[in-house]
């Protein structure tokens, strides 16, 4: 996520806080501070005591502060069995709607992906648990205003980290409780099947949850509409990764590219690439690779230019490479993530072929029609 910061490291996996975590823990803080309702017997806020509005704020920070230490502990919970199962983490991120695991792959065994997904409502409600014993017995000691500060933080905290199991359990995906769908669906059909039927699912209660909120609370509506999209993100995410299954990036490379100079003007890199008929080149001087130059790089330069305008000038110095052996899956990652549409496929110094962009949405439509 992008506007994150880190904020320390927890077992090896960094924790990093979103802008949009900033403001929700101020909203949470001030709603302890100037409010003071009752609800399923717990009172939450300290709007009700005749204290300075400096003091509540202050209290409210403090609840709301190990209130996301709770979230955290959530995640967590997913992360450590995770990594158990010998997956990487490669980070927690809290933002505005609680917090997220970033795991380089998503287990495809259901059984791990069912201990994963439940290990953090668990936590949730083994925490939700706790606060609410500490929170009985508070309650039966004399009455003086430390305690009932005291017994209304617990209070807060048991509340909401039992809404954090209970809502983490409805089965939406991607949420918990939709991972624990899709695990068990995948125990009795393919996985792809599987999580198509739990993303429809999840969007059809996403759909019901944002028709709701528009009249109950609007913030229901708002996790719909993440869940929603969540629900559409993952399954076209697994999409792409069960069509390049067992796909190595030689099978879909195009080999033996013809190669360019950078001294090369942009007119004659345009007739050769007409004649050429491909659209990415290596440049190459001296038996070595300096770059990589593309049809989108011509773009817009007038033809009067063209001639005074050399390859060099235009070429892509920080191109990437990937061996032939690697899994189509991680080109296709490795693109995504660099906005970059071809890589250069070399095995150590030896330039084998190009794999662009168009190369993999090409296997991966071929693939999907088999499917
Ligand atoms: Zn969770």
């Amino acid at each position: 996520m992008k506007a994150s910061f880190q904020i320390g490291k927890i077992i090896g996996i960094p924790i990093k806080v979103h802008f949009s975590f900033i403001i929700i823990l101020a909203l949470f803080a001030w709603a302890f501070a100037a409010e003071s309702f009752s609800i399923f017997g717990f009172v939450i806020g300290f709007g009700g005591f005749n204290l300075s509005l400096s003091v509540k704020f202050l209290l409210g920070v403090i609840v709301a502060v190990f209130l996301f230490i709770c979230v955290l502990l959530h995640e967590l919970g997913h992360s450590y069995v995770t990594q158990k199962f010998g997956y990487k983490i490669n980070g927690i991120t809290l933002f505005i709607f609680g917090g997220v695991s970033q795991t380089e792959e998503i287990p495809r065994n259901p059984r791990q992906e069912m201990s994963i997904a439940i290990v953090g409502p668990a936590v949730s409600t083994i925490m939700g648990i706790v606060f609410y014993l500490v929170y009985t017995f508070i309650n039966q000691l004399s009455g003086s205003l430390s305690l009932q500060i005291v017994s209304i933080s617990f209070g807060t905290l048991a509340f909401y980290n039992l809404l954090l199991a209970g809502f983490n359990l409805i089965p939406a995906f991607p949420i918990d409780g939709g991972r624990v769908l899709r695990a068990g669906l995948a125990m009795h059909m393919d996985y792809g099947k599987a999580t198509k039927l739990a993303s429809g699912f999840g969007k059809g209660i996403a759909i019901f949850m944002a028709v709701f909120g528009i009249f109950y609370n609007l913030w229901l509506t708002f996790i719909a509409i993440f869940i929603y999209f969540g629900a559409s993100q993952e399954q076209q995410a697994l999409g792409v990764s069960l069509a390049l299954e067992n796909v190595k990036v030689k099978d879909i490379m195009t080999p033996n590219v013809e190669s360019v100079s950078p001294d090369m003007s942009l007119r004659k890199l345009s007739d050769y690439m007409f004649a050429h008929k491909h659209l990415g080149y290596p440049v190459i001087e001296n038996d070595k690779i300096v770059g990589t130059v593309s049809v989108l790089d011509i773009r817009g330069i007038g033809k009067d230019k063209q001639d005074s305008i050399l390859i060099k000038d235009v070429m892509h110095k920080n191109f990437l490479s990937i061996s032939p052996e690697d899994d189509a899956i991680n080109a296709f990652k490795t693109m995504a993530k660099n906005h970059n549409d071809r890589l250069i496929v070399q095995n150590n110094s030896e330039i084998l072929g190009i794999v662009s962009w168009s190369d993999v949405l090409h296997a991966i439509k071929m693939r999907e029609n088999q499917m």
